[in-house]
């Protein structure tokens, strides 16, 4: 609890009044948009998700990075790309996640990124699998000046770690974690706030309560509960846990399973937040994994082109007209996330 506190005072300090006045511009339109029914938008995001690479070490069965699927390309965040876009954004931005798909820390100049957007206050989030959380990266996430970390732990035995984290390793993670926590004491640093992240499937569930007791005991500040995204949802999945309030799915009286959210037709994240691929391209939330749904690229135009652009309008207008009717969109449980 105190380390929530310490962290929500942080991200409350790094924001300035221009930062405020924008937030207060993306509400007002998003609410103004509610009312009007057209797709308005005032301001620049208050969050943004910036992909490192699409690499990952790690093969879990329901991500594209994992299971080699995309069809676009595998790559590194060219560190221009990224200066010449924080560089835009900084005076609005209150939020951003280093971290879309893949492996933030196979990036080579990972802490770097961090501490560009650091030196400008920004606060900075991101979140791993933490395989490669060395004690030279450790003392270096914490000198980058990283705001947040989320730790993927999927189990508390080897056994069942890897049953969803496959080709992982438990004892990597809690190495990783000692060793940051080790560095936030040695460095006297009250950041990055670590949160134990636990994605619930079947294979799992019955070690809730040992998570918690483990991030305890190492001394991580928080533990979230996460639910799964399925892809293959409507035959069951094997996946799914038996805990019904960690499902993002429900058992018709057919046999066949639906998404438990009520899909109504509009959507905050398409007014606060967007998400850039590591070449750049803007993609409208994180459940547009492989890029379906182009907005433009940094590689050609500026974000606030891109942001005001038709095609951003028109793909807002079109969630605002019909959620059922974007394969992408079909999927989302926006606030069906459960927490721990
Ligand atoms: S999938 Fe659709 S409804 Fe969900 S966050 Fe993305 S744009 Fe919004």
């Amino acid at each position: 609890m105190a380390g929530r506190v310490s962290d929500g005072l942080n991200f409350l300090r790094k924001q300035s009044p221009r930062r405020l006045w924008n937030a207060a511009g993306v509400v007002s339109s998003y609410y103004l948009s509610r009312l009007n029914g057209k797709p308005g938008q005032s301001g620049l995001p208050l969050s943004l998700s910036f992909e490192p690479t699409t690499s990952c070490n790690l093969r879990c069965p329901e991500c594209p990075s994992g299971l080699r699927s995309f069809t676009r390309p595998t790559g590194m965040l060219p560190m221009d790309l990224y200066k010449k876009t924080i560089d835009e954004l900084q005076g609005t931005l209150m939020y951003l996640l280093l971290y879309f798909q893949g492996e933030p820390y196979l990036h080579p100049n990972f802490p770097e990124m961090v501490a560009y957007a650091s030196e400008r206050n920004i606060y900075t989030a991101t979140s791993t699998n933490a395989h490669f959380l060395s004690n030279d990266l450790a003392r270096k996430t914490v000198e980058s000046g990283l705001d947040r970390l989320i730790i993927s732990i999927d189990g508390t035995t080897q056994e069942t770690y890897h049953s969803y984290r496959v080709g992982g390793k438990l004892e990597k993670v809690l190495e990783g974690t000692r060793n940051i926590i080790y560095w936030k004491k040695k460095l006297q640093s009250s950041t990055p706030h670590l949160i134990f992240q636990f994605l619930v499937v079947k294979p799992n569930e019955h070690q809730i309560e040992e998570v918690k007791s483990l991030a305890k005991e190492l001394g991580v500040d928080e533990i979230r509960l996460k639910t799964a995204q399925i892809y293959d949802y409507e035959g069951g999945s094997p996946l799914i846990p038996d805990q019904q309030k960690y499902s993002r799915y429900r058992r018709l009286p057919n046999g066949k399973w639906t998404v438990k959210n009520s899909m109504e037709n509009h959507c905050w994240k398409m007014w606060h937040s967007s998400v850039i691929t590591w070449d750049g391209r803007v993609v409208p939330c994180c459940f547009d994994k492989d890029a379906t749904h182009q907005m433009g690229s940094l590689q050609e135009k500026s974000f606030r082109e891109i942001w005001q652009s038709k095609t951003y309008t028109n793909f807002r207008a079109a969630v605002m007209k019909g959620r059922s009717t974007i394969e992408i969109c079909k999927n989302c449980t926006e606030g069906t996330k459960v927490w721990g």
